[in-house]
């Protein structure tokens, strides 16, 4: 692992922050330079956020040495560019079409892109991606479920990377609490090249709290938590988030919700003969190739329901994306859509 990660990684000497030196009990905290006066905001929040890791480790059944927290998923994927890529040397793969950020992230680091598309059935391609890989391929990022294709990767294909990809092999899995197919942690004890994200962001309903997940080896957790801004998870987001783990049901529900609707949406949409092709999805979204994918863009927007139009995007030629909204919000798509 450590002929992976950068040199000047390697020998950093992380911040040393008040809340990070002494860990133990005690009554007064005169050590950080906080306003004394309790707003029920005055103490920096725990920088490595155990309650919640506690709460989360035992839903996900991956220890708390395996957890990182950071301010959305997309705080992991700039922070692993920066552990392992050095800028004009280094670069990462990617899979288009795929997740935007990736290549923004590298970019901002100054750290290339190699791109091998996708197969037309949106699996990755494994010979062509290891042929293009070498000893400056970095990070290999792997999205599944799949955005903005909707489909999950087959598992066999994502262990051949693990077993022959000489970088690290990143599952960005976003939307794995809508998929019928198992999460990547499960490999985690058996890959220590392996590096699996999730987010509160999509299932848990938490966008706004900005909070997301890496689940990797102690080595790789140890990197992160070296690399990050020392109180990166700010206390109203651990509270938030502590509270929908600790109402575990609650997003169950709505994820079973999801799904009902899913299903009904893909049957109703298939109907509509402008809709030339329907991609099965084991994400919160569908996407459907149109005839005319601007102008229907165009008329969902004049009745103020915008959904994204990825029509110009790699393999996705004439595609609209569609989150499943509620019951109420997915029966307005339809009814516009039947004025189209
Ligand atoms: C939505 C999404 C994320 C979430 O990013 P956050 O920064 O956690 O909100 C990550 N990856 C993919 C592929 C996504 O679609």
């Amino acid at each position: 692992m450590q002929h992976l990660v950068r040199k000047n990684i390697l020998e950093l000497a992380p911040y040393a922050s008040a809340r990070h030196e002494f860990e133990g009990e005690a009554d007064v905290f005169l050590d950080a330079n906080e306003n004394p006066f309790d707003t029920g905001f005055n103490r920096y929040p725990d920088p490595l956020q155990h309650e919640v890791k506690t709460v989360l480790s035992s839903i996900k059944n991956v220890p708390i040495e395996n957890i990182f927290l950071g301010n959305g998923s997309d705080e992991a994927i700039d922070l692993l560019i920066r552990i392992f890529c050095e800028p004009r040397k280094d670069h990462i793969l990617i899979l288009p079409p795929t997740y935007g950020m990736y290549k923004v992230s590298a970019s901002i680091s100054d750290v290339a892109i190699k791109a091998v598309p996708l197969t037309p059935d949106f699996q990755p391609d494994v010979a062509a991606t290891l042929a293009a890989s070498d000893a400056h391929s970095k990070l290999l990022f792997l999205c599944t479920p799949n955005n903005p294709t909707g489909n999950s990767f087959e598992r066999g294909r994502v262990e051949e990377f693990l077993q022959q990809f000489k970088g690290i092999v990143v599952a960005d899995e976003a939307y794995i609490d809508f998929s019928s197919q198992k999460s990547c942690t499960e490999l985690l004890a058996q890959y220590t090249n392996l590096v699996v994200l999730q987010t509160f962001s999509k299932a848990w309903g938490l966008a706004g709290i900005r909070l997301g997940i890496a689940y990797a080896s102690q080595e790789i957790i140890g990197y992160f938590n070296k690399v990050k801004p020392p109180y990166n998870v700010n206390v109203l987001t651990q509270k938030a988030a502590l509270e929908a783990l600790q109402n575990h049901e609650v997003q169950q529900k709505q994820v079973q919700d999801i799904l009902e609707e899913r299903k009904k949406l893909a049957t109703a949409l298939s109907d509509f003969p402008f809709v030339q092709h329907l991609y099965p999805s084991d994400a919160n979204f569908l996407l459907v190739k149109i005839e005319d994918p601007n102008a229907l863009y165009r008329h969902l927007v004049s009745q103020k329901i915008i959904v994204r139009n990825r029509s110009t995007v790699l393999l996705c030629d004439g595609c609209l994306r569609i989150t499943i909204g509620t019951k109420a919000e997915n029966a307005r798509l339809l009814k516009v859509l039947k004025t189209y």
